[in-house]
Order: structure tokens, then C-alpha cells, then sequence
């Protein structure tokens, strides 16, 4: 059998990048600086250090092409990774496509998503630098599992502020976080003054991620031996997660094949970034013609239909002010069930590549997303978080136009992580108790009038 037969392609452990790729080194030009929220001033190293340990700030505004991974992150990452490279055959077979189908799964890490990437790295460099303990925001769950298990894993305390529904509804992530032992806060809290002032206007708020940014935001910033935590959007974020696609490079030529098209699931933009960066790495260096193309739900359509302009992070604006596709910082998403979907604003480096026309953005409809994660789960057996159905459903919609074109084309998509903890979801939409939800428009125009006017 020739080694393009093979369905699972593994790396062995020696095998795992020891560095990881920092696209700033490589863009056509540099992305426009983020602002102090002040001053509207471009911001200094020393405007995040009360935030960010020192390393990671660095890191933010490196231009060096490669960085590399600490040994003892790579000892953590070692616990899972590399991850699988997966030849999708029988998905391949279901459609009928002459298309090969392959997805790099991220599921097998401890907390099931590819966000633990990111948190050891944060992790490690808080306690490199004396930190003591990480003070963050989760919206579904995701993020404050991964960053509980960083932090466990190397003696930090760690404080996670929740987004209300969630914490209502997703018990279990709730429980994984208490379970590596971090504390957990449904937000917004009486804890903070952010959260008190949003409490004040709305008792019943369903929480946002905006506004559990503030509350965590407030409080690194007020105590000398905690620092804040971000699991997306942030330069540094979407560079350790490019171990992902620096596996994939090294996994494509193992079975001697090159992706045509790189697909991934666009939150705040940390996993399609890390699977794509490496191989935008060569359509930069005019080597190849690959796509890309960051998909989202069109409950929460930053990409598609948001403006490229400066806007606060958060809802309390006490975020710097980037240059983003946004939503407006007082985005308040509607209750879709793909909850890491649903930050109002997008990756300053992503949203500058979508920009320049090397990234295509695409929105899609919630039932659209599940029934393609159902075919998936019924062909490759994955059950999907109800997040990474966008990318699968985008590789379907992919493979069949390839069918129509007859046209043997190498797809990848990232399989952002697994939907164990979301079979609610799945539940409804087997029930037919799913709709679709587009955003309205007049609700973007509302928003849009409050972003920030810059002098
Ligand atoms: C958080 C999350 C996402 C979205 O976040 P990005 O930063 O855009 O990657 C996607 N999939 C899963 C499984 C997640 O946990």
C-alpha cells in the first residue's frame, strides 16, 4: 500500500515543532498598532504589564519568524500531542467526492479543544515570572477548562469568571474547571465594579463574553500577583496555536499531499489561525495557491458583515482599542448553541488577512452546521463541538462542489475540539427544536454607533 493509502497519520513524539511560527514576520505589511483606550495612543509594552507577564508582551509585537516552544511546554504538550492527522475516507465515500478530505483533531487534548495550546504556554510564562495567580473569562466553557488544567499543571491559581447562561446550562464544564482546581464565577458578578454596573442596568442579563472580560480584566488589573488570561484573538494566542498546522505541513508530507483548501470554525480566530498560518506561509512566499476559509454562524456574523474598524475588546472598554471586523463592543449574542462562536469581535491578524483578500470569510446558518456534524458522526464517528460543525459542514459544502467540478481537490479542515459536553445541543437539534438565526441588521447599526471615534 502507498503511503498516500494511509487513513490516521501520526507523528512520533520526536517529531513535534519545537518552534512555533510567527506570521508577523511575513505579512506584506504590518497590522495597524492597537491603541491605548485612554489616549487613543499606539500602546507601549509597559500599557499591558500590569496584564501580561513581560514574555508574552513580547511576544504580542514580535516580528521573529520562529519562537521557540519552552521544554517544559513541550513536556505538557507531549501528553497529547501530535495530534492526529485524519483522512476522512468514509466521509469522502458518503459523498461521493473525488475530493480527499482530511481534518486535524484537537479533541484528544485533556480538556477535548485546542485551547490547552495556548494556556500551558500562558501558564508557564506567568510562573517563569513570579505570578501567582491567572484571572480569565470563558464564555461556553472551553477556554476556562484549558486554562484551569495550565494552571494546575504548573502550581498556579487560577480564577474564571463565566458568562451566566453557561454557567447555568453547560454544569459539566463548570464541573471540569472546580475538578483541576480553579474558582468559577458566574458573570456578571457582585465581585467587581464592572459587574455590578451591568447588574444594575439589567438584573437578568444573560452575561456576555464582552462583560466577562471586564470583570476579569478588573481584577488582574487591581491585584499585584494576578495577571489576565485571554484564549483568543490576541498576536500571541494564534501563535502557539500554530503547532497545529506546523504538525499538519510535517503530516501532509509524510503522505506526500498539499491541502488546496484550509477550512476552520472563526471565533475570536485562535484555531483556524493556528492551522492555517504555516501553510499562508507559503502563499506569501508565492510558493502555493492554497485558500482559506474561516467560517462562522451567521447568529454572530463578525467577519461578513462587521466593519474593519477600531473597537474596544470588551464591553467596560478597558480593553486597548484594535483594528478588528467587529460587532460593537456591546454585542450581546443571541443563545446559539456554538457558544465559542459568539465574541463580537475577530483576531486584529486575521481580520487584516480577510482584508487584504487571503482570507475568505463565510457565514453559515446553526441547522446547516449540525446536520453536517450528524453526517459526520455517522461516517467518521467523531461527535463534533457544535463550533467545529461549522468547519465540517464548510468541508462538505467544499467536497461537493468538487463533485460538480469533478475535480480532485485536498481539503483540511481543524477539528477545533469534540461535542461530548454538548449533547444538549445535539438533543434539540434532533428534537427539531433548533432554528435558524440570522443577526439583525438593524442591531448591527445600532451597535456600529457606539464604536469609538478616533481623534
Ligand atoms: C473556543 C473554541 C472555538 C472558537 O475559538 P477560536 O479562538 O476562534 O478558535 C472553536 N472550537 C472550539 C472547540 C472551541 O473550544
Amino acid at each position: 500500500m502507498s503511503t498516500n493509502h494511509r487513513t490516521k497519520i501520526v507523528l512520533d513524539e520526536r517529531e513535534m515543532p519545537t518552534r512555533w511560527y510567527n506570521i508577523a514576520a511575513d505579512l506584506p505589511a504590518p497590522p495597524p498598532p492597537p491603541l491605548h483606550p485612554g489616549t487613543g495612543q499606539p500602546l507601549t509594552p509597559a500599557d499591558l504589564a500590569p496584564l501580561f507577564p513581560m514574555a508574552l508582551i513580547e511576544q504580542e509585537m514580535s516580528s521573529e519568524r520562529y519562537i521557540d516552544i519552552p521544554e517544559e511546554v513541550q513536556e505538557v504538550y507531549r501528553l497529547w500531542r501530535p495530534s492526529p492527522l485524519v483522512r476522512a475516507r468514509r466521509l469522502e465515500q458518503a459523498l461521493d467526492t473525488p475530493a480527499r478530505i482530511y481534518f486535524k483533531y484537537e479533541g484528544v487534548s485533556p480538556a477535548g479543544s485546542h485551547k490547552p495550546n495556548t494556556a500551558v504556554a500562558q501558564a508557564y510564562y506567568n510562573r517563569e515570572e513570579g505570578v501567582r495567580r491567572l484571572v480569565t473569562e470563558t464564555g461556553a466553557g472551553q477556554w476556562g477548562s484549558a486554562l484551569a488544567l495550565a494552571c494546575n499543571l504548573f502550581g498556579l491559581g487560577c480564577k474564571v469568571y463565566m458568562v451566566r447562561v453557561s454557567y447555568q446550562q453547560k454544569p459539566y464544564r463548570r464541573s471540569m474547571i472546580q475538578v483541576w482546581g480553579a474558582e468559577v464565577t458566574p458573570s456578571p458578578s457582585v465581585e467587581t465594579a464592572a459587574g455590578r454596573s451591568i447588574l444594575a442596568l439589567d438584573p437578568d442579563t444573560p452575561g456576555s463574553l464582552g462583560i466577562a472580560i471586564s470583570e476579569a480584566v478588573e481584577v488582574a488589573a487591581q491585584n499585584e500577583d494576578t495577571k489576565y488570561s485571554l484564549g483568543s484573538v490576541l498576536n500571541h494566542v494564534l501563535l502557539h496555536q500554530t503547532v497545529i498546522g506546523l504538525e499538519a505541513q510535517k503530516q501532509f508530507g509524510q503522505v506526500d499531499d498539499y491541502p488546496d483548501v484550509v477550512i476552520g470554525c472563526v471565533g475570536g480566530g485562535s484555531n483556524f489561525a493556528g492551522l492555517a498560518f504555516p501553510f499562508l506561509r507559503d502563499v506569501l512566499a508565492g510558493d502555493r495557491r492554497t485558500r482559506f476559509v474561516a467560517v462562522e454562524p451567521e447568529a454572530c456574523p463578525t467577519l461578513t458583515r462587521g466593519p474593519y474598524a477600531y473597537d474596544f475588546g470588551d464591553t467596560a472598554q478597558l480593553t486597548p482599542l484594535v483594528k478588528m471586523y467587529t460587532l460593537g463592543h456591546g454585542f450581546v449574542p443571541p443563545g446559539i448553541h456554538a457558544g465559542g462562536l459568539r465574541y463580537h469581535g475577530m483576531a486584529p491578524l486575521i481580520s487584516m488577512l480577510v482584508n487584504d483578500g487571503l482570507v475568505e470569510p463565510v457565514a453559515l446558518p446553526q441547522l446547516a452546521a449540525f446536520e453536517g456534524a450528524v453526517t459526520f458522526a455517522r461516517t467518521e464517528g467523531i461527535i463534533v463541538a457544535p463550533e467545529s460543525a461549522h468547519a465540517v459542514r464548510t468541508a462538505i459544502d467544499e467536497a461537493l462542489r468538487a463533485r460538480e467540478e469533478g475535480q480532485a481537490k485536498t481539503i483540511v479542515f481543524n477539528l477545533s475540539g469534540h461535542g461530548h459536553f454538548d449533547m444538549g445541543a445535539y438533543d434539540a437539534y434532533l428534537a427539531g427544536q433548533l432554528f435558524d438565526y440570522s443577526y439583525p441588521q438593524q442591531a448591527i447599526d445600532e451597535a456600529l454607533t457606539h464604536l469609538p471615534v478616533l481623534a
